[in-house]
């Protein structure tokens, strides 16, 4: 088939359209095909090449992007978005002078967005969390991550579950993670390994019943479970063929990063404090980082993730919002991409790259989304700037002019 008869078979034809497609195997910055065109049949990208190569096209729809840059839809690999309740009342008192401490006995911290979210019902969570989901879908984003752990107990754990996966209704793609072992709930306290009973022997089972989770994800720190516990959480895991991945390394190295490397895990996330042996591990395992400069900035942390080190051992790093209503409010994918840079020392690039192809890679979606590659998923943004590297170096509103999802645009006010 020659090339001229191919766009006959377009559903859409974007022409005159800069095209960052992330794809490392085009050897030029962004993989960036300057004026050219992309075509969408059934939801899936058919077409790529410079305009000069398209020649007699013609299509259902032809958009003329007029020197705007696309990139891939954005990929937002770990967010806590769904949750109920805000702090910012206890944001405002400790900058009056209470504690943590004060605030955490007085019913304060995770555990009040814990009440807050076992109170609220079903509808009105998914309505709260659909309306904070439009800032993402303004900025591009078309996957997006959404993890439990505010329940802490089966009927909330699964609520959570079920009001991320009815997020698809808002043109988005939805990869759901169980955090059961988030935190410890008030009714174990003290009793930390009855909890992992209860995470692994019933709740792991149950929401693999009902389908309900895409993998599997815990908090390993002081504060949270012991590499012991998250042993025994993915082990559970793996006997339902579920993936797993971890947040580890934080607040301190407990080695969270290697078990989450000797267990496969797509993703080992924040990794602050993680040491040589552990990116090696990582490295080997094909684990991704998945860094999270929001809850760095707004924890006012001074330790920085070793990303020379991830460079080094070539281990890919995402980035996502870690959207939570304790250490990162941040509904800002792109605010994200300038933090990594300023704050990590990414290059926009490698920014841009984390937050598609290697977010995709993190939620085991790299061969569906994150690049503009024939047979891929549609999943586009276009926007109005001259150069890719202004996504990440304006902190203010760069709008997408238009977002499509598996090929359709869709209006979401
Ligand atoms: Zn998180």
């Amino acid at each position: 088939m020659t090339q001229k008869n191919k766009p006959l078979e377009f559903d859409t034809l974007f022409i005159n359209a800069n095209l960052a497609t992330m794809d490392p195997n085009i050897d030029a910055p962004y993989g960036a095909i300057e004026n050219g065109a992309l075509g969408v049949k059934d939801g899936r990208i058919t077409w790529i090449s410079k305009m000069c190569d398209l020649l007699d096209f013609e299509g259902e729809e032809i958009l003329d992007c007029e020197g705007d840059w696309m990139t891939p839809g954005l990929v937002d690999c770990h967010t806590h978005i769904v949750f109920g309740g805000n702090r910012a009342q206890e944001f405002e008192q400790r900058l009056n002078g209470v504690s943590y401490a004060e605030i955490a006995n007085a019913g304060g911290g995770i555990l009040s967005t814990v009440k807050a979210t076992r109170e609220m019902n079903s509808q009105d969570l998914y309505q709260e969390t659909s309306t904070r989901l439009i800032d993402f879908l303004y900025q591009g984003v078309t996957t997006i991550e959404v993890k439990s752990g505010y329940g802490l107990d089966m009927p909330t754990e699964i609520k959570m579950l079920e009001v991320a996966r009815r997020l698809t209704e808002d043109h988005v793609r939805v990869r759901t993670t169980f955090l059961g072992a988030h935190a410890l709930p008030p009714e174990y306290k003290d009793r930390p390994d009855d909890y992992i009973d209860l995470v692994c022997d019933e709740m792991i089972p149950k929401i693999a019943e009902l389908d309900l989770a895409d993998a599997v994800d815990g908090f390993c720190e002081n504060m949270a479970f012991s590499p012991a516990q998250i042993r025994r959480v993915f082990e559970a895991a793996k006997k339902y063929a579920l993936p797993v991945k971890l947040h580890a390394e934080q607040l301190s190295n407990q080695g969270g990063a290697k078990l989450a490397a000797e267990f496969g895990a797509l993703s080992a996330d924040h990794l602050e404090y993680i040491d040589e042996d552990g990116v090696k591990a990582m490295a080997k395992a094909g684990t991704v980082a998945v860094l999270l400069p929001g809850a760095f900035y707004y924890l006012k942390e001074t330790q920085k993730p070793p990303v020379d080190l991830f460079r080094k051992y070539g281990v890919p790093m995402a980035l996502a919002t870690d959207c939570n209503p304790g250490s990162s409010p941040i509904t800002s994918p792109l605010l994200i991409l300038n933090m990594a840079c300023t704050l990590f020392g990414f290059t926009p690039e490698e920014a841009l790259a984390g937050m598609t192809r290697v977010g995709a890679q993190a939620l085991g979606l790299k061969t569906e989304t994150g690049t503009l590659e024939m047979g891929k998923s549609a999943d586009l943004a276009i926007w109005g700037i001259e150069h890719p590297a202004e996504l990440c170096y304006w902190v203010g509103d760069v709008a997408t002019g238009y977002r499509i999802f598996k090929g359709e645009d869709k209006k979401y006010e």
